[in-house]
């Protein structure tokens, strides 16, 4: 097995971590860990590069103990980087593989739904607590489509959204050519008399009363084994909202500027 030349730095002073990292800017460091507050552990690509780094350290840092040691490879450098995450630098996003983020592009219109709505996050936040690859999803009441397209953008095999106001699908349909690649079926129609197939997943970001008034709906059009995310109403009207659905539990609920959003299987 290989193994990294390091040097183990136990300072007595946390603040003289500052100094050392200063310190160690002469040197090719491959990686600085910080093992605890007052400790670090150095590792350099050559042993000659860690000896002369070592000397030089136990001089600059006679109070400090400094240890050359040899560490074993056990995949340290990708298992330190498996915690890293995007950056974003001015409008570049440099991403690793498992932090690939999703982008949705809305232009803010009259119509609902620029992200910036609690209930439109709440949502957002609860379509991502499903793994909604190979799912099918109904955004009932779709208003710019930013469900739906997240949903898409998510995984979801096919991507339903439902709207009564023309102007709410105008918007959306506008949305969608800003997001290609978004699966998204744009219905025109009221929820209660569409001709819609049920789907693994429901969103309704509506509000309370017309969560109630929809309510039987909305159960026929989630299928079985399926997740109905409902938001758009707050505390004072959450029994009536919840209790409209007496066969189903909560899976989830999550609360944003007053408003709520319950997840129900
Ligand atoms: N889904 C978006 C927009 C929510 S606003 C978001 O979460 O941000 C609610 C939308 O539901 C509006 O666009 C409104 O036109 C639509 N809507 C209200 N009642 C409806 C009904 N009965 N059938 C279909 N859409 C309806």
């Amino acid at each position: 097995m290989t193994s990294w030349p390091a040097i183990d730095v136990d300072l007595p002073t946390v603040a003289d971590g500052d100094l050392l990292q200063a310190a160690l800017t002469d040197y090719a460091v491959a990686a600085i860990h910080e093992t605890r507050t007052d400790s670090w552990r150095v590792f350099f690509h050559t042993g000659a590069e860690r000896d002369r780094a070592r000397a030089l350290l136990a001089a600059d840092f006679p109070y400090a103990n400094v240890r050359a040691v040899d560490v074993a490879d056990e995949d340290w450098a990708a298992r330190s980087q498996a915690g890293l995450r995007a950056v974003r630098v001015g409008s570049i996003l440099v991403a690793p593989p498992w932090d690939v983020p999703v982008t949705v592009v809305i232009r803010p219109s009259a119509g609902f739904g620029t992200g910036h709505h609690a209930t439109t996050r709440l949502c957002l936040a609860a379509l991502q607590r499903i793994d909604l690859r190979d799912r099918s999803v109904l955004d009932v009441g779709t208003g710019s489509g930013v469900l739906a397209i997240a949903a898409s953008r998510l995984g979801a095999r096919e991507v339903t959204g439902i709207d009564d106001d023309p102007d709410a699908l105008g918007a959306a349909s506008g949305n969608l050519v800003l997001n290609p690649g978004a699966a998204v079926t744009l219905v025109a129609g009221d929820v209660r008399s569409a001709d819609l197939a049920p789907a693994d997943v429901v969103v309704a970001n509506l509000t309370g009363a017309l969560l109630v008034a929809t309510a039987r709906r909305l159960r026929q059009l989630t299928a079985a084994g399926g997740r109905l995310i409902l938001s758009g109403f707050m505390a004072a009207e959450e029994t009536e909202v919840v209790a409209a659905h007496p066969d189903r539990s909560i899976e989830h609920r999550a609360e944003g500027d007053q408003w709520l959003c319950v997840t129900l299987k």
